[in-house]
């Protein structure tokens, strides 16, 4: 796979896949991380003299059941992210109401060196999701060269990520700096691991993670489970866990998973104890009970003071350590403490020297909550196509820039 210094760039038409699936709120940008996390591979085009033609989705504008289409063109516009870019770059920033068609050909058209332009939300055509040859071969037409910075949204097969990089010659595409970096990160804790690796994986489902788990249980040293779904596991092992949230179509996933961790010899540590509440509010009665002794009517929002000491305990031997999902229900201050102390025990294990690798979604949230990216080593901004990576597996977008 190229990088952007392979190509030959001097002044060319660039076509940029960039990842501005940024959260809104009303009307604002609620978090402008991956607009700042483009900036490197618009500056490094822009400085080459380059016109560059940014494409991206925001949300899922096909799956909005709201049939008013002005409505939600205004919903999921992309206006208000060039306005945000604008702000942030150095360059001369454009924005064009659509993305294909006259209006955007003449947009193209009248970009001058070194400026950048802005096309509106990918997902406005369906198309797009259905990986669409005719689709990328319009947008194919504006540029000479392609390249893919979109690591959020590199695990989808779309034709602004896949069927579009597959009409380019591979002297005519390249990751951008960000999805080179993210893939670095990935392959390092896949392929050269510093031991002993920990994996620290958590959230609500496990269905979500059982990719994850299975890789790992090759991979990693120690695996520490937590949030929701580490009741999924004590009750397979037939602890009490009350009303926490189950997937008891999962007991036998979770049983072989454990199974084979033994086999392996990779211990997974579950939390001794779970802060619970009586109802799943921030107001609700609390109290510390055994993760496998939960009353009825009680549920395990946190992981308990002594499961916070165990698995810090661990996190602090790590050489590596991969994060994937928070130990509780962090978004509520009180199921919020466990999450912060395994984010802060990552924060120390990295300062003594550990690499720390933090998947991107809720736990990457929960860092910045903490104000703490800036102790790990890698904080990805893609949850999806990071957990696909750890996973093993190979991401479509990537395989069509090979
Ligand atoms: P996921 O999307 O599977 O990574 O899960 C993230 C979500 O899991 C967050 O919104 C948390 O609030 C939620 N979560 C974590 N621990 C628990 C728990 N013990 N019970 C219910 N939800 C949880």
């Amino acid at each position: 796979m190229n990088s952007i210094s392979d190509l030959h760039l001097n002044g060319d038409t660039v076509l940029v896949r960039v990842d501005f699936n940024v959260p809104m709120n009303n009307g604002s940008i609620k978090d402008d991380s991956r607009i700042k996390a483009a900036l490197p591979t618009i500056s490094k085009l822009t400085e080459k003299g380059c016109k560059v033609i940014l494409l991206s989705h925001l949300g899922r504008p096909q799956k909005d059941l709201n049939n008013d289409h002005s409505l939600k063109k205004e919903k999921y516009s992309l206006r208000l992210v060039a306005e945000r870019l604008k702000e942030l770059s150095d360059s001369a920033v454009h924005f064009c109401s659509e993305n294909t068609g006259e209006k955007a050909e003449k947009a193209v058209e009248n970009l001058g060196k070194s400026e950048v332009l802005l096309l509106e939300n990918t997902r406005f055509q369906k198309e797009e999701e259905q990986n669409s040859p005719a689709l990328a071969a319009q947008w194919k037409a504006m540029a000479d060269y392609y390249i893919n910075d979109a690591f959020g949204t590199a695990h989808r097969k779309h034709a602004s990520t896949v069927a579009l990089a597959e009409q380019y010659l591979p002297e005519r595409k390249a990751a951008g700096l960000l999805l080179e970096k993210e893939i670095v990160q990935a392959y390092q804790v896949v392929n050269e691991p510093v031991g002993p690796l920990v994996a620290v994986v958590g959230g609500s489902k496990v269905s979500d993670k059982i990719g994850l788990l299975e890789n790992m249980i090759d991979l990693a040293d120690e695996i520490i489970i937590g949030g929701g779904m580490a009741y999924t596991f004590i009750a397979a092992r037939g602890g009490l866990v009350g009303n926490s949230i189950l997937e008891e179509d999962h007991f036998q996933t979770a049983r072989k998973i454990m199974k084979m961790g033994k086999e392996k010899d990779t211990p997974i540590h579950l939390p001794e104890d779970s802060i619970v509440a009586d109802r799943f509010h921030r107001d609700a009665n609390t109290q510390v009970m055994k993760s496998r002794e939960i009353s009825d009517d009680w549920m395990g929002l946190d992981i308990g003071p002594k499961a916070q000491e165990q698995f810090q305990k661990v996190i602090l031997t790590a050489g590596t350590v991969v994060w994937n999902g928070p130990m509780g229900v962090f978004e509520m201050k009180p199921f919020a403490r466990g999450t912060e102390i395994v984010a802060r025990a990552i924060a120390d294990a990295t300062s003594r020297g550990a690499f720390s690798l933090v998947g991107g979604g809720d736990s990457a949230s929960a860092i910045k909550i903490l104000a703490l990216t800036d102790r790990m080593s890698h904080v990805s901004t893609g949850g999806g196509a990071m957990l696909t990576l750890l996973e093993g597996k190979s991401l479509p977008a990537i395989e069509a820039l090979d």
